[in-house]
């Protein structure tokens, strides 16, 4: 039996956070012939569920980039955390540098009162040039669900630092080049990307690759005859450990250099069509 993994954003979802019905009738084709599509994304397993509820599709949900992954009716299947020691030691940096962050907690993302401020602080700064990519990126934060605000780190409930993922965002890029350089060297974290603008954090034992050999172990389907599709830092672990990898148009070419096909874009039903050309293969 096949897999096919399936990124969120950039891939699945328009830049509307939609789901084209195309590519809802690609996923349920290719339920129907017996193949298990799963979602992976680097968004938290609450904010995942509510997108793909809304489509009426039955998933399985690999989040927080390999972190977490859920059955289709939620349960909890896998989970691997970041330890207080490490979390303890990269957030008070963060706060002290002025960073806007998340953690994607067990009950939900957490997030600084002031994160806000920051970001459109940082947009203004930086309004005569103004990527429509930038706007994206922070509606893309700012509409998530199940978001709890809080003033500091330390005032969370150690009952409640359960972190799978500590997500970063800046809108300059050196503050994102010197965040990447001091977070490499002060943790053991593995550190990936899902867009030009942030850095995501998680235990080195997490990524979409392991999350999918966990789940074709459990499903007790074949990688060697599956697929993956993303658009990506974050999905690169994910291309390494399928036979067919598809990269969306949209991604940059470096992500393109690491897969066996390209496909079209977020905007163009690029999910269907590697879907098809996949099913086509066989
Ligand atoms: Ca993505």
């Amino acid at each position: 039996m096949s897999i096919i993994a399936i990124d969120l954003d950039g891939t699945l979802l328009t830049t509307n956070h939609e789901i084209s019905q195309e590519n809802i009738e690609a996923i349920k084709q290719a339920q129907k012939s017996g193949n298990k599509v799963v979602i992976a994304t680097g968004r938290a397993h609450e904010d995942a569920r509510q997108i793909i509820k809304q489509t009426g599709l039955s998933l399985p949900i690999i989040s927080a980039n390999g972190a977490t992954i859920h059955s289709p009716e939620g349960t909890e299947l896998f989970s691997s955390v970041i330890s207080s020691k490490e979390a303890d030691r990269i957030i008070p940096w963060l706060e002290k540098n002025n960073y806007y962050y998340e953690l994607t907690c067990k009950n939900g993302i957490y997030t600084q009162k002031t994160g806000k401020e920051i970001l459109e602080q940082e947009m203004k700064e930086i309004s005569e040039e103004k990527h429509p990519l930038i706007q994206y990126a922070y509606d893309t934060q700012m509409t998530q669900a199940g978001v709890v605000q809080f003033d500091t780190y330390q005032t969370i409930h150690e009952d409640e630092r359960r972190i799978y993922k500590i997500f970063i965002l800046t809108f300059d890029e050196e503050k994102r080049r010197v965040g990447w350089e001091r977070l490499s060297e002060m943790s053991e974290l593995t550190i990936v990307y899902s867009s030009k603008y942030n850095l995501e954090l998680h235990n080195p034992e997490s990524s979409k690759g392991k999350a999918l050999q966990y789940i074709s172990k459990l499903l007790d389907s074949d990688l060697d005859v599956s697929m993956a599709v993303g658009d990506s830092g974050n999905d690169l672990s994910m291309f390494e450990v399928v036979s067919n990898s598809y990269a969306m148009e949209n991604a940059d070419d470096t992500i393109k250099s690491h897969t066996t096909s390209t496909t079209t874009t977020n905007e163009t039903h690029g999910v269907a069509k590697a879907i098809e050309e996949f099913l086509g293969k066989r």
